[in-house]
């Protein structure tokens, strides 16, 4: 083992605007060996999120990457040697596996989730990984839609934007979608099944939504912030949940934007609320299991978009703040 390669991403340096090819370094070390309590790990998928955006900048809920270190990032890949009782050769885990090919997993801070057998390491990465987790809690623990409401989703065509709108749809409510093209739109409706899509780069966002939510809207599932938060806080019904999921139009080096109109808040009696995925660890197979029945009877579509090969990733990682992933963004190693 000791004489393969293992190519990792590092950060070369911080990114001070848009994130480029310069921030980034791909370097070669040689495979580690699994010692007592370790497992060796092949790495198969990269799950490409857009707060590792934040990581590489600052400090967020968890501290800056390191410059020279290896990119943090959620991984899917498979056990290829063990001198752990946690871990058996063969076993899918998942977990911060960095982007590299290789990555050493213990019990301790460098710990790994064993996946059951069995599991798809697209669905992994995809609707069972965090974007399709933070859409069911975040829709449904911070949103709490009630049948017969208007939810309106920013983000719409994206891994986590689509999935909060289906189970919206599922919750009897009414969907509308924002998206940064007709294509994108059209998808959000046809296959995903919202009421409404609105492409907020070439229409007049303020007037569609006024039009698309008539009687306002009840839950805004909010993963862009900036221009969209501020229309929507102007269209709430009463007694509104604005959920903030996320906030993609902040995060790429842009001056920080809005909201200017929070007191609609006051004037809505409305509640805004941001949460974090990973603070419901302990309900993931509950919500795991809801999303796979949803998607084993077709309620739920998914899509993965997989780009091909490790040289790809910081390619693959741009295209999220581009708007040119369409579906959970993901790069296949293996
Ligand atoms: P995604 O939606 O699959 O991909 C990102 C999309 O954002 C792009 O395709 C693009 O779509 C849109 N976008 C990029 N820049 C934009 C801008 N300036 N204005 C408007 N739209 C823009 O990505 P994701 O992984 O599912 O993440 C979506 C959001 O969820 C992010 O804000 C992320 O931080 C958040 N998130 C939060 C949690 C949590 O625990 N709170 C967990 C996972 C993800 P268009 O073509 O439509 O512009």
């Amino acid at each position: 083992m000791t004489t393969q390669t293992n190519r990792q991403w590092r950060l070369a340096q911080r990114p001070q605007g848009p994130v480029s090819d310069e921030n980034f370094d791909l370097v070669e070390e040689a495979v580690s060996e699994a010692r007592d309590g370790q497992a060796l790990v092949r790495v198969h998928y990269l799950s490409m999120d857009p707060t590792i955006r934040g990581w590489m900048q600052h400090d967020t809920y968890l501290p800056k990457i390191e410059e020279g270190a290896v990119i943090r990032g959620l991984g899917v890949g498979e056990v290829v040697a063990s001198n752990s009782d946690r871990y058996t050769v063969g076993d899918l885990v998942s977990g911060l596996t960095g982007w590299q090919e290789y990555v050493i997993a213990d019990s301790g801070r460098n710990r790994l989730q064993v996946l059951p057998a069995g599991t798809d390491p697209l669905d992994a990465v995809g609707l069972f990984g965090p974007t399709g987790l933070a859409a069911y809690f975040g829709l449904l623990d911070v949103g709490r839609p009630a049948e017969g409401e208007t939810v309106l989703v920013s983000g719409a065509a994206g891994a986590t934007g689509s999935v909060a709108g289906q189970i919206a749809r599922i919750k009897g409510c009414r969907v509308v979608g924002t998206a940064g093209s007709d294509d994108k739109c059209a998808m959000v409706v046809d296959e995903y099944g919202f009421d409404a899509c609105i492409n907020y780069r070439s229409e007049d966002l303020r007037g569609r939504v006024r039009e698309a939510c008539p009687d306002g809207i009840d839950v805004f599932f909010d993963n862009v912030g900036g221009d969209i938060l501020e229309v929507a806080l102007n269209n709430l019904a009463l007694h509104a949940r604005v959920v903030i999921c996320g906030a993609i139009s902040q995060y790429d080096g842009t001056p920080p934007h809005g909201p200017r109109n929070y007191m609609q808040l006051v004037v809505r009696r409305a509640r805004m609320e941001g949460f974090l995925v990973f603070d419901h660890t302990s309900r993931y197979p509950d919500a795991i299991a809801d999303l796979a029945r949803w998607a084993a009877e077709g309620a739920i579509r998914h899509r993965v978009d997989v780009v091909e090969g490790i040289e790809q990733v910081p390619a693959a990682f741009q295209r999220l703040f581009t708007g040119d992933n369409v579906g959970k963004n993901a790069v296949r190693l293996v």
